[in-house]
């Protein structure tokens, strides 16, 4: 009897011991990380990092995304002249010009961005765009009256969508896309959708410092971003540290892009109704559902000032802005922020 009991402890606590073994291994399966390194696309640098449970699907993911991305970079490159975009920019004025389904959505999107913000994001400033290029090469400011031969062609509503057949049309000649506000965003969606249909469990992509990313670091934690001091760019110095997952972070900013005219700097911004430069901030961040909110937002806070642009920010679910003024070090924050806010 006694031998019995004995026997039966000892099968318990082999059990135990078994359950032990097993818990503790499935503990220590870490998921694997690949990174992709700094790559050249969409006129800037992208990394991706991915998070998956084994190397070679991580790795599949990054590949597989950076695919997306070169691809909608061809479709969306209006400096390319066999890209989809610029074959829209030369002939939609004669004709509707079908385009696919990805450029389709973005402009799609463009136009809500546009009426969302009364028209301080609008993807039709590819003249001003020209003008400022060919002006600041030439070290000459533009003259009153290339501004007014520019202002008839700029306006959202010159542009017709026909979603039947994924067409689209210009109302008057001269009308120029760029998707220079936007598409970095929307490709940093794709490439997070393309990542996760890989297998990918998380990951971060990083387009020209607008961020996409989803599901959790290796050590499952969440992703850390800094935002960079404009003042400071040149330093990398970092203003603010902000941890999440399943959102997009994207910067707006004079620090990095601008046209340089007589030794004085100017936006690559510019204010749709004026003409003008965006000039009032020096840099805006902008926390979204996904990137090309962010990034459409972020352009138009831009345009529209720290008052009306935290306005829309708002009133705009899942969404928050840190805002710096032109010439000054303090950071405006929407009333979410602090919730990212990681030390
Ligand atoms: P971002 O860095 O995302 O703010 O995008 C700025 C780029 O978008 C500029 O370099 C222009 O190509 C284009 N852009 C300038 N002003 C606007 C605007 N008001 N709305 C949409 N795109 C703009
Ligand atoms: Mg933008």
């Amino acid at each position: 009897m006694k031998n019995q009991k004995f026997n039966f402890a000892l099968a318990a606590l082999a059990i135990i011991f078994i359950f032990y073994l097993l818990i503790n291994r499935l503990e220590n399966k870490k998921p694997a990380r690949a990174e992709s390194g700094n790559k050249v696309v969409m006129n800037t640098i992208a990394k991706i990092t991915a998070i998956a449970p084994d190397k070679k699907t991580a790795r599949l993911s990054i590949d597989s995304a950076f695919g997306k991305i070169y691809r909608l970079e061809k479709l969306m490159n209006r400096y390319d002249p066999n890209s989809q975009i610029s074959k829209v920019n030369r002939l939609a004025a004669k004709e509707p010009i079908r385009v696919d389904k990805d450029l389709f959505d973005i402009l799609q999107q463009s136009i809500y961005y546009s009426r969302k913000t009364d028209g301080a994001f609008d993807i039709t400033v590819g003249p001003l765009v020209d003008l400022w290029k060919k002006c600041a090469e030439a070290n000459s400011m533009p003259t009153e009256q290339q501004l007014a031969e520019v202002r008839g062609t700029v306006g959202y509503e010159k542009v017709i969508l026909d979603a039947n057949d994924f067409s689209v049309r210009f109302v008057v000649e001269g009308v120029s896309l760029d998707l220079g506000a936007i598409a970095k965003g929307f490709a940093a969606d794709k490439a997070v959708e393309e990542m996760k249909r890989c297998g990918a469990v998380g990951g971060l992509v990083d387009i020209g410092g607008q961020i996409g990313c989803f599901g959790l670091t290796e050590k499952k934690g969440k992703w850390i971003v800094g935002i960079r001091n404009p003042a400071k760019a040149e330093d990398n110095q970092i203003i603010a540290k902000l941890a999440f997952s399943d959102k997009a972070v994207s910067t707006s900013g004079d620090y990095e892009r601008f046209y340089k005219i007589g030794g004085k700097r100017f936006s690559h911004i510019f204010n749709p109704a004026t003409e003008k430069n965006a000039d009032q901030l020096a840099s805006v961040t902008v926390i979204a559902a996904n990137g090309t909110e962010a990034d459409a937002l972020a352009t138009a806070v831009s345009v529209l000032g720290a008052e009306k642009g935290l306005e829309i920010i708002e009133k705009t679910e899942n969404t928050e802005a840190i805002i710096i003024k032109a010439g000054s070090k303090d950071l405006i924050k929407s009333r979410g922020v602090e919730r990212y806010s990681s030390r």
